[in-house]
C-alpha cells in the first residue's frame, strides 16, 4: 500500500482563508486594491514594530525588484550577494542590468561570510568599482551574522538589502530578520511559512519609501487628472483576494512559528548522536531561526551520498530536496566573479532538507524516523 505523500513544506490553510476570501468576493473587491491589502500590511508592520513600513506586493522576486529600483541601482553597477541561496535573490539584480558580485558562506552560520564579504570591498573599491548594495540572505530561516555585517555596511557605507522571504519570524538579538536592512524582503509563496498563494512584501524604514514602492507597483501614475507617467513602473501590486487568504494566516503565524520550531526539535533529537549526519541549527541563543526548512549534511567520509538518502525517502513516499545549489556554480552566473573558497559548495555537496510543514504529524514523524533510522 503506498502511503500519502509528506511534502517537503505544503501550503497549511483552515477555515478562515476560505471565509475571508469568500468575503472579499462578495463585497466585489478583488483587485490589486481594497481592505485586506491595507490590513495585511498593518498585521505585519505590527509583527515587525522595528518602525516597518509594509508594501504588499505579488511576489518576493518583485519586492527585491523594486528594492533595487529604489536604490536607483542600474545598468554597470555591481551589487554583492551571497552565492548560497535560490536564484530569486539574485535575478532581479539583472533586471535592473546591474552585475552581481557573488560571496561565500559562512561554514557555520550558512549565510553571507563577513570576511569575505570585506575583502570583496576592498578589492571593489581598489578597482573603482564600489558596490552599490549587499543581499544578504537569512537561508532556510537561519538569521545571517548581522552584528558583522550591519559593522561592514556602516564603515562603507553600503546599504544592505535583507532577503528575508525564507526568515518570516526569525530574530537575531530579539530584533526581526527584514528589519535590520535598509530594505527587507518576505515572500507568502506556497511552500513558504505563511502563503498567500503567491505574494510578497517589501519592508522599508519610512511611510515615504512604503509610497514610492507603491507607486512603482502600480505603474507609477503621476498625480495627474489624467493616465501621466514620468517613470516606469511595474505592476507589482498584490490583489485584495490573495491578501484576503494573508490576513488569515498571520492570524496563526505564532502557532506556525511553535510547529516549525517543534519539528526542529524533533529532528535535532534524531541527529543528536549520529556519528554519520550533522543537523543544521543555531549556534547560540542570539541567533532565533524559524526553522523554515530543516536541514541536515552528511559528515565527511561516509559511505553514503545525500542522493541515497533522498531516494530512500522518495521510496517512502517521503519528500526530500536537495539543498540551494550556489549561484556562482548555476551556469547562469558562472562568469561573475566570486569571492571565497569552496564552503557554500561543500554544503550543497553534502546538504539536503527535510519535511518541515507545519502540518506535519506525529505519524509523519514517525515514517520519517523510520526510514532514515539507517543513515543515522
Ligand atoms: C522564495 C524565495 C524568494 C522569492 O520569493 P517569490 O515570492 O517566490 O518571488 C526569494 N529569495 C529566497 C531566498 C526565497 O526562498
Amino acid at each position: 500500500m503506498i502511503q500519502k505523500k509528506i511534502w517537503l513544506s505544503p501550503p497549511h490553510l483552515e477555515s478562515e482563508e476560505e471565509e475571508f476570501v469568500k468575503d472579499a468576493l462578495s463585497s466585489n473587491w478583488v483587485a490589486p486594491l481594497g481592505a485586506y491589502i491595507d490590513g495585511f500590511e498593518s498585521d505585519l508592520e505590527l509583527f515587525l514594530k522595528n518602525d516597518s513600513h509594509v508594501s504588499a506586493l505579488s511576489s518576493g522576486t518583485a519586492a527585491l525588484h523594486l528594492a533595487l529600483v529604489l536604490l536607483g541601482i542600474s545598468k554597470g553597477d555591481e551589487v554583492l550577494c551571497q552565492t548560497f541561496t535560490f536564484c530569486a535573490s539574485v535575478n532581479p539584480v539583472k533586471y535592473v542590468g546591474a552585475t552581481p558580485v557573488f560571496i561565500d558562506s559562512d561554514p557555520i552560520n550558512w549565510n553571507l561570510c563577513p570576511n569575505q564579504l570585506e575583502i570583496a570591498i576592498k578589492d571593489r573599491i581598489k578597482k573603482f568599482k564600489k558596490p552599490k548594495a549587499i543581499i544578504l540572505v537569512h537561508i532556510y530561516g537561519m538569521p545571517a551574522r548581522m552584528n558583522e555585517i550591519v559593522t561592514i555596511s556602516k564603515k562603507y557605507d553600503i546599504p544592505i538589502i535583507e532577503d528575508s522571504a525564507e526568515a518570516l519570524g526569525s530574530t537575531f538579538k530579539s530584533i526581526p530578520c527584514g528589519t535590520f536592512g535598509k530594505y527587507g524582503i518576505f515572500s507568502f509563496n506556497g511552500n513558504k511559512i505563511i502563503t498567500t498563494s503567491s505574494g510578497g512584501a517589501l519592508i522599508s524604514k519610512t511611510k515615504l519609501e512604503k509610497e514610492k514602492a507603491i507607486f512603482y507597483a502600480t505603474q507609477a501614475k503621476d498625480r495627474a487628472n489624467h493616465y501621466h507617467h514620468s517613470e516606469i513602473g511595474f505592476n507589482y501590486r498584490m490583489s485584495n483576494i490573495l491578501a484576503a487568504i494573508g490576513r488569515a494566516q498571520i492570524i496563526k503565524l505564532k502557532k506556525r512559528l511553535k510547529q516549525r520550531r517543534g519539528n526542529h526539535e524533533f529532528y535535532k533529537k534524531l541527529f543528536k548522536h549520529s556519528k554519520n549526519i550533522n543537523i543544521f541549527s543555531e549556534e547560540n541563543k542570539l541567533f532565533v531561526s524559524n526553522h523554515w526548512l530543516n536541514c541536515v549534511t552528511i559528515k565527511k567520509g561516509m559511505d553514503f551520498t545525500k542522493n541515497e538518502i533522498i531516494d530512500e525517502l522518495a521510496k517512502a513516499n517521503i519528500e526530500a530536496r536537495q539543498l540551494w545549489k550556489p549561484m556562482h556554480m548555476q551556469p547562469l552566473y558562472c562568469g561573475n566573479l566570486f569571492f571565497g573558497s569552496n564552503v557554500a559548495e561543500n554544503i550543497f555537496n553534502n546538504g539536503l532538507c527535510l519535511p518541515s510543514g507545519s502540518n506535519l504529524t506525529k505519524a509523519d514523524r514517525h515514517r520519517i524516523n523510520k526510514t532514515l533510522k539507517p543513515f543515522i
